[in-house]
């Protein structure tokens, strides 16, 4: 078997990433990838556009999403692969959570609009419809107003967990979210754990929990891990026979991240796609 060029974790519109799969698609073929997954926060909505486009164009798919956890206050993201969206009780938390972050986004645009010319209708419509509705929605709606340039300076001035306009979003653990996501037939994949400047991340002892409580894998070579840690990741995964991820996190022009700048070995794609039963991959292997 040759070389393969694989990127585990993009988003599309449907959350906050600026294209449609379609569009995703396409420029993942124009990148020379060969197999891609489209992993949109807390969502499905856009695997049956993206299916077609890749069947369309040649294209591996593996679909996925990222789901929203937190641990013991710390934001935790776990991208699921492969599961079935008739699972109930994972299609139910990221409903669940899609729902409570219209409220939580609301009442930060409440706080912010004492303080800046924005309101929630903008946010709505910059997110557009089906979209998971997160904060680089109401960031848009901040660049829009003018206050600032883009969605990183919007993050780093004014949406950062530390400010005074922040809301927290109630969410699951990822112990429970990796327990839906295997009942459903998918993998778990703890996506960027060392991403220290969005926030906490989770000390190397809440990881070994996480990691007993059946995590398939560990997304280590990603933008945000700083390289000292990425080494203590790998020994980390060595250490527990953990499946290793390496993705771009592509959000197209919403952050500098690119398509493929990061990518998964071959092995490591098919011990995923072997660990899965709840929905086939398209064109893979
Ligand atoms: P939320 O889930 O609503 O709390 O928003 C967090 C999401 O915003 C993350 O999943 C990132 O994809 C995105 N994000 C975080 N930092 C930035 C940034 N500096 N620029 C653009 N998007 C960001
Ligand atoms: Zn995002
Ligand atoms: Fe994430
Ligand atoms: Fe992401």
């Amino acid at each position: 078997m040759g070389s393969m060029r694989a990127d585990l974790h993009t988003h599309s519109r449907f959350s906050d990433g600026t294209q449609s799969p379609t569009e995703l698609v396409a420029e993942a073929v124009d990148v020379g990838l060969d197999v891609f997954a489209l992993t949109d926060h807390d969502t499905t909505i856009g695997w049956d556009e993206a299916v077609t486009a890749a069947q369309d164009r040649g294209i591996g798919l593996l679909r996925g999403m990222e789901v929203s956890c937190r641990w013991e206050g710390i934001s935790v993201h776990i991208l699921c692969y492969l599961h079935d969206p008739a699972g109930a009780e994972i299609t139910a938390a990221i409903d669940q959570a899609r729902s409570d972050r219209i409220v939580r986004s609301k009442i930060m645009v409440d706080r912010l609009s004492q303080d800046f010319a924005i309101t929630w209708e903008e946010v709505e419509e910059l997110a557009g419809a089906d979209a998971t509705i997160g904060r680089p929605h109401v960031a848009d709606a901040l660049v829009r107003a003018g206050i600032v340039r883009d969605r990183s300076e919007a993050f780093g001035r004014l949406l950062t967990g530390s400010g005074p306009y922040y809301v927290a979003l109630p969410v699951i653990s990822p112990v429970e979210a990796i327990r839906m996501i295997h009942d459903a037939g998918g993998a778990a994949v703890f996506a960027h754990p060392l991403a220290s400047a969005r926030g906490r991340v989770v000390p190397d002892a809440g990881l070994r929990t996480i990691i007993d409580a059946g995590l398939d894998g560990l997304e280590i070579d990603h933008r945000d891990n700083p390289p000292e840690g990425r080494a203590r990741l790998r020994v980390l995964a060595a250490e527990y026979g953990l499946i290793v991820t390496g993705s771009s996190d592509y959000h197209g022009t919403g952050k500098p991240n690119l398509l493929g700048e990061n990518t998964t070995a071959r092995d490591q794609v098919e011990a995923l796609v072997e660990r899965t039963t709840g929905t086939e991959p398209i064109r893979f292997p």
